[in-house]
């Protein structure tokens, strides 16, 4: 049950990436369902085509285009599919990463590179190649997903929390520079969220868990609010949707 209308985003074209799995799954079911056809990608065909099966069945209109964020050619080639399949892109999900969480000691070159790649870069590719063929003529609502890490250190998460500040400060600079042209850029911060790989990944890590954790589909709600026009006034935010603990200095348990 959704407090949004159900034909929000009837006749308008959403692209996620990193769609197949997660978080990602969760905003292109969610943009979906609300009547947008959708376009999810990341670099495992296999899993997009699965994504996609789910979607469709469904009634969500689903195309799965294979490519690695890090490749501005093949990134170009999805928008490229996007625009030869439904003739229009509106909105654009930054939504694609990479994590191995590690210390400081145990991140290597080479993994610190792939994480800024794949999170900050990855997200100018995709954000830059909408812009070129569609946006700029058109407008539309690109929101990136971050992490609630601009004000702390995140020890296990050097690369990421480096990536995505990077990633927020691209937001803005984006809102600014496209706003003219009918864009509105804005970003999504996670805090820790439940049945994710991602958090999965950081406990066995770690080895803390969190008592308290978000779902999939309070990311998404986020996103479908960003993306309406309820938001046609906000551009430019960082919208933390982690339950207050991304403020909270003695990380106190939140329950909601
Ligand atoms: P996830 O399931 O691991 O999703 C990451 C997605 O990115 C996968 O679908 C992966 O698919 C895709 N991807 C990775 N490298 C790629 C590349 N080089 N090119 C294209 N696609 C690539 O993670 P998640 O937990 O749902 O996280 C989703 C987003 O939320 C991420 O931006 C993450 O940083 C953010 N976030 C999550 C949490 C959390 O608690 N889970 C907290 C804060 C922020 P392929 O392997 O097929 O490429």
């Amino acid at each position: 049950m959704s407090i949004f209308n159900d034909n929000l985003l009837r006749g308008e074209v959403a692209l996620v990436t990193g769609g197949g799995t997660g978080i990602g799954k969760e905003i292109a079911r969610t943009l979906g369902r609300h009547g947008a056809r959708i376009v999810i990608s990341s670099r495992r065909q296999e899993v997009l085509d699965a994504a996609c099966e789910e979607l469709r069945a469904e009634g969500i209109e689903c195309l799965a285009v294979a490519a690695d964020v890090r490749e501005p050619d093949a990134v170009e080639r999805v928008i490229e599919t996007t625009l030869a399949r439904f003739k229009r892109l509106d909105i654009v999900i930054n939504n694609a990463a990479g994590n191995f969480p590690a210390s400081l000691d145990n991140i290597s070159y080479n993994g610190f590179k792939a994480i800024v790649d794949i999170d900050l870069l990855g997200t100018y590719n995709v954000s830059k190649a909408s812009y070129e063929a569609w946006l700029k003529q058109h407008g539309g609502r690109i929101v990136n997903i971050s992490a609630p890490f601009e004000h702390w250190g995140v020890a296990f998460q050097a690369h990421v929390a480096a990536a995505k500040t990077g990633v927020d400060s691209l937001t803005r600079t984006c809102a600014v520079e496209w706003a003219p042209l009918g864009i509105r850029v804005n970003s999504v911060a996670p805090g820790p969220i439940g049945d994710t790989e991602g958090m999965d990944r950081f406990e066995s890590a770690t080895g803390k868990s969190r008592a308290a954790l978000g779902s999939k589909q309070d990311i998404a709600n986020a996103v479908l609010f960003l993306v309406s026009d309820g938001a046609r006034f906000i551009n430019g935010v960082n919208l933390r949707v982690d339950g207050g603990s991304g403020i909270d200095m003695l990380k106190m348990p939140v329950s909601s």
